[in-house]
């Protein structure tokens, strides 16, 4: 336990509390953020509430301070996790991982920050060229996704709109060599108007940039001149140049903004065609092919190929689709170009040794809004998706382990989300599935077709309705809504939406067009534009798929991980640093199932060794076992160690591993074995 700290700031692991209530855990979770403590445990897993103000306790003196220490050994803090991992990482060779959860706002990418700035600080003490150039090439690696990914939000000025994984590998001396980052769901929907790069654009860059350059990308000085600028947003980058450069067709975005349609008889046209040069120039492609591509869908009918005309509002949706789907395939390039510089190179593990990993999640929390639609959706089962890792990992392997070893064990209930991550992601019966199945409806294809067949094949699921199952629930306000019970809380989602957005809606016009531009890299990031309109016979994979798999694969990658974790939670919807909103963190810790996790935590025991491998590390400090020991079994031999140290009240003894039930003792453990 992190004994350093008095007892004025509350209990600085929950697992201490006097009874394990509600009431008790939000008392001390109150008592410890009013007396700026921000950071507290339950065991190995660090609770973090957003402070809303700058903390002095991230400077290289609190980094020497957790540096090397064991967790219980000093104040609760993001360090000392992160030292946790690296330790577990560096000692045992093991890959390790930080899963960051928590609502919007509530200081996710904040913690991931530190954490990695405290690894590349404790980490390359020979100041190793190649190291620190690596190092400094993860670090900065952020600044640049956060500019295209994040925006201002109303509930976070940064807020992330993408999910982000990062793997920071290292050498068999525990120094970084490189990385690699997975982004998953890049909300196209919404927030993406506000990109800060898209403010940062007008707010710094056009100050700073010459005339001849913001000419050759047709930006006009006056930010009014844009439709799709709404916000300003004062964040500093200081890697505008590679920004400018690498990102010239990010302002078509902006420019399609400003692009609109009109009708002559019955033919549709561009009402500013002087746009349409502008918007040549960009994508390096022929004006009447831009014309032709905003304007008309090829269409193949049996074995001829017709052009078909929008109309306006088809020509709007489909300008609209262009300007998002170009937006995230540059968002995933950048991640691309990102990657190449990062990743490991000139690695060989047969000389070097094994390459171990420490992965780093920062991904969007549990959402509940007014409105729910397909993104708060996937959201939500990525959370499901986590929560239950969370539960075979902590619940379920803890259980069945003292199971297994034959100790006694008082069954906790706990609430296994299983049957909601099947509701949403089984074959052919889940939500996803019906959703797909939907989509390829020949003719009707529209929201309510899907919400029917959610009616027709969850009619009898527990954590499924919809108004026409239950037409007199009040929590479903409209006929287009249905419902999830999710671990989490219950979640009303309008079926408004899923199908446009779970489906690849991007003419394949637009594909073609990019993908003849003259200018490689973007003509690279549309492969699929080579495709003669004869020769698209596949279905794209739907969004709901493409997340399901990479969310499934992420699971995965974690599951083969140690993990820890670290919980935020957001005090108030007001960014103060004074008010803590009893009800609004209540929900919280229980949508995060923090009280479970400490029921859980006092119920079992925080250490566990085979006896052969605790001998190994121990048998120095009792005369009985140093050097040998001469008792029947090893077993024997380290009841006899710990009887000699009185340690023998709080260790059960399995059939192939000894637990031990409070960090103190095994301090003291090693606090012997270092005095020998
Ligand atoms: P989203 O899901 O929207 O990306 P998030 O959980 O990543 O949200 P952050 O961007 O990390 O939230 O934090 C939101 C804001 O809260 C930060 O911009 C900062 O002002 C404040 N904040 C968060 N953590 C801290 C901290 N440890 N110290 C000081 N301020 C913090
Ligand atoms: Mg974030």
């Amino acid at each position: 336990m992190a004994e350093h700290e008095s007892l004025e700031f509350g209990k600085a692991d929950f697992v201490l509390l006097d009874t394990v209530s509600m009431e008790e855990f939000m008392a001390n979770l109150k008592l410890r953020f009013e007396k700026g403590r921000i950071y507290s445990y339950i065991g190995e897993v660090v609770v973090s509430v957003n402070p809303y103000r700058a903390m002095n306790i991230y400077g290289r003196d609190t980094i020497e301070q957790y540096k090397g220490r064991e967790l219980y050994e000093r104040p609760p803090h993001l360090f000392a996790i992160a030292d946790a991992a690296y330790k577990a990482m560096k000692r045992r060779n093991k890959d390790t991982c930080i899963v960051i959860s928590g609502e919007s706002g509530a200081g996710k990418t904040e913690a991931s920050k530190y954490i990695m700035q405290y690894i590349a600080a404790i980490t390359n003490p020979n100041q190793r060229a190649e190291v620190e150039r690596v190092k400094n090439m993860l670090l900065k690696s952020n600044c640049v996704l956060e500019a295209f990914g994040n925006a201002k939000t109303n509930r976070n000025d940064n807020s992330s709109r993408f999910g982000k994984y990062m793997d920071i590998n290292f050498d068999f001396k525990g120094d970084p060599i490189g990385g690699h980052i997975n982004n998953y769901l890049l909300e196209k929907v919404s927030g993406w108007l506000g990109f800060h790069i898209i403010c940062v654009f007008h707010l710094q860059l056009l100050s700073g940039a010459p005339d001849s350059l913001l000419h050759s990308l047709h930006i006009k000085k006056d930010p009014k001149a844009y439709t799709y600028i709404k916000i300003g947003g004062q964040i500093k980058i200081t890697y505008v140049k590679l920004l400018v450069v690498k990102s010239s067709w990010c302002f078509c975005c902006f420019l399609q903004g400003n692009l609109t349609f009109g009708v002559d008889g019955d033919v549709t046209l561009i009402e500013n065609t002087k746009q349409v040069s502008v918007i040549r120039d960009l994508l390096s492609t022929k004006e009447e092919n831009v014309e032709k591509a905003l304007l008309y869908r090829t269409v193949a009918t049996g074995r001829d190929v017709i052009e078909k005309q929008h109309t306006t509002q088809e020509a709007s949706y489909g300008r609209d689709a262009l300007a998002k789907a170009m937006y995230e395939r540059l968002f995933c390039w950048i991640v691309g170009r990102i990657n190449d510089i990062i990743e490991v190179k000139n690695y060989d593990a047969r000389i070097h040794g094994k390459n171990t990993v420490i992965g780093v999640l920062d991904i969007y929390g549990f959402e509940i809004f007014q409105n729910n639609s397909f993104e708060q959706f996937c959201i939500n089962y990525c959370n499901e998706k986590l929560q239950q890792l969370f539960i075979q990992l902590v619940l379920k392997q803890e259980q069945e382990e003292y199971q297994r070893e034959g100790i006694p064990w008082k069954h906790i209930d706990y609430f296994n989300n299983q049957i909601i991550v099947d509701l949403v992601e089984q074959q052919h019966k889940g939500i996803f599935s019906i959703l797909d199945e939907a989509c390829m409806n020949v003719g009707k294809v529209t929201d309510e077709v899907f919400l029917q067949g959610l009616d027709v094949k969850l009619a009898k699921h527990a954590h499924f309705s919809s108004r026409k199952l239950s037409p007199t629930d009040k929590s479903l306000e409209f006929d287009r809504d249905f419902r999830i019970r999710h671990y989490a809380g219950d979640v009303a989602y309008s079926v408004v939406g899923f199908i446009d957005k779970n489906k690849d809606t991007l003419f394949q016009d637009f594909k073609r067009l990019l993908y003849n531009s003259s200018n490689p890299v973007l003509k690279g990031m549309w492969p699929e534009g080579k495709l003669r309109i004869t020769e698209v016979t596949k279905r794209p994979l739907t969004a709901a798929t493409l997340f399901k798999n990479s969310m499934i694969l992420l699971v995965e990658n974690l599951a083969s991980k140690e993990p820890y974790y670290v919980r935020c939670i957001k005090p108030n919807d007001v960014k103060s640093p004074l008010l803590f909103e009893h009800e609004r963190c209540r929900h919280q810790v229980e949508y995060l199932g923090l009280l479970e996790n400490v029921r859980v935590r006092r119920a079992g025991f925080a250490y566990r060794q085979t006896y052969p491998r605790f001998l190994q590390r121990y048998k120095m400090i009792s005369e009985f076992t140093w050097p040998n020991h001469d008792l029947p079994s090893d077993k024997e031999a380290v009841k006899k160690l710990l009887q000699g140290c009185r340690f023998d009240h709080d260790v059960a003894y399995g059939k192939t591993k000894v637990f031990i039930r409070t960090p103190r003792t095994l301090f003291s453990l090693e606090e012997q074995r270092a005095e020998m």
